[in-house]
């Protein structure tokens, strides 16, 4: 038996006839960049999202870099984030200039861990006029980026309060949590300042290419992200200030309009398939050394992006499982604070001890909507036949 990490193609064959539509739709019309596709779905996305605006963008990670750029973060600022995350998440806060700040995670969420970010600015930190300055290199902390990791909310009832409490920005990664919810019931991306989505292919709501979004419910933050989207221009070819080419196009837009209406349908298929894996690991016992993700809150809306087991031996069980036809992931194998580009940051291996666990332990097991039970069910009899061995 073969089980792909990921397989679009189901997908794509279901929605075939209106997604060859779509498209046609698009070439017919020949509007290509920030047309009516685009503005359809950015107002399904934030009233999905629980926003008033949404502002349709080239990326993820661009939704990322205009966010803090909207929020006028720059040299000698800095952002305090995880280091167990894509590359992107502090990637975009040193391209603006400012200094990511690393505070480990929740080892049952893998979820930036708030007393972890309070114990950073009570201890670390003061007041200098308005400014909360870090004692050790003199910048000014701005923003909190809390990533909503595999597609569970992180706790942004702690995070919102630490942020008031400090006077800091909140800027929601949310590129693998569209429509999660915490336990209060609020949608990713509508808690914090700005929320940043992504459309890539592999996330659960995917455009034929790369896409991404910003939404908010502040209306001065969004007409800002809508001026720094287009270079900066309001009106056209007067710049007050620099923005980018950070624009959506009409193609993928499309793509999404037409996708949107199936996400629930695909996150609940997720949450079947996690469901059926908690209850095959738990039937398996202990034995095959398997932890599974702890369940959520019970009123938290776990969106399984990602469903990560954590395991002993996991690079020998992953070859394993990739010889029985099953592919896997690791999520993420080497922590940003570890990453040669961010050795100026002076951090060592040892810092987030919990980060440091969850990148040697985590495999990313196949999860997608499509999936049916005996494939889930090789998926655990492999790994249960690789620690009987
Ligand atoms: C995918 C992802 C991004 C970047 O999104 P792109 O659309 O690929 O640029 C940022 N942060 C996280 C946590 C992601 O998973």
């Amino acid at each position: 038996m073969k089980v792909p990490l990921l397989d679009l193609k189901p997908q794509y064959h279901a929605l075939k006839a209106d997604l060859d539509a779509a498209l046609l739709r698009v070439a017919e019309s020949q509007y290509f960049i920030l047309g009516p596709e685009v503005k359809a779905l950015e107002a399904a996305v934030a009233t999905y999202s629980g926003c008033k605006f949404g502002i349709g963008l080239s990326s993820g990670t661009d939704a990322l870099l205009i966010a803090l750029m909207a929020l006028d973060i720059g040299a000698g600022d800095e952002v305090v984030t995880t280091p167990y995350s894509f590359f992107a998440t502090a990637g975009t806060v040193a391209r603006v200039g400012a200094r990511p700040v690393f505070v480990d995670i929740l080892p049952d969420t893998f979820n930036i861990s708030p007393a972890a970010i309070e114990a950073f600015l009570a201890t670390k930190c003061e007041k200098r006029g308005d400014a909360l300055v870090n004692r050790a290199t003199g910048g000014r902390v701005r923003a909190i980026i809390p990533v909503h990791l595999y597609g569970q909310v992180a706790d942004m009832t702690r995070v919102m309060e630490i942020a008031r409490k400090f006077d800091l920005a909140v800027i929601e990664d949310a590129a693998q949590a569209i429509g999660s919810e915490d336990p209060q019931g609020r949608r990713a991306c509508s808690i914090g300042d700005i929320g940043c989505l992504s459309f890539f292919p592999t996330k659960n709501l995917g455009a034929f290419g790369d896409a991404g979004m910003c939404v908010t419910n502040d209306a001065r933050l969004a007409e800002k992200l809508e001026i720094l989207r287009v270079h900066g221009g309001k009106p056209k070819y007067y710049h007050k200030v620099i923005g980018g080419n950070f624009r959506l196009d009409e193609i993928q837009a499309a793509v999404l309009n037409v996708k949107l209406p199936h996400l629930d349908s695909w996150s609940a298929a997720r949450q079947r398939n996690a469901a059926f894996y908690d209850g095959a690991f738990a039937r398996a016992g202990s034995a095959t050394g398997v932890r599974t993700p702890p369940l959520a809150p019970r009123a938290a809306r776990h969106i399984y992006n990602q469903y990560c087991i954590r395991v002993p031996r996991r690079d020998a069980l992953r070859e394993y499982l990739q010889q029985q036809g099953v592919g896997t992931e690791v999520y993420y194998p080497l922590s940003l604070h570890m990453q040669e580009c961010f050795a100026y940051l002076g951090y060592q291996p040892g810092d987030f001890p919990e980060s440091l666990r969850a990148a040697n332990e985590t495999l990313a097991l196949p999860i997608f909507p499509e999936l049916v039970e005996p494939q889930l069910q090789y998926v655990v009899d492999s790994i249960a036949a690789f620690f009987k061995r």
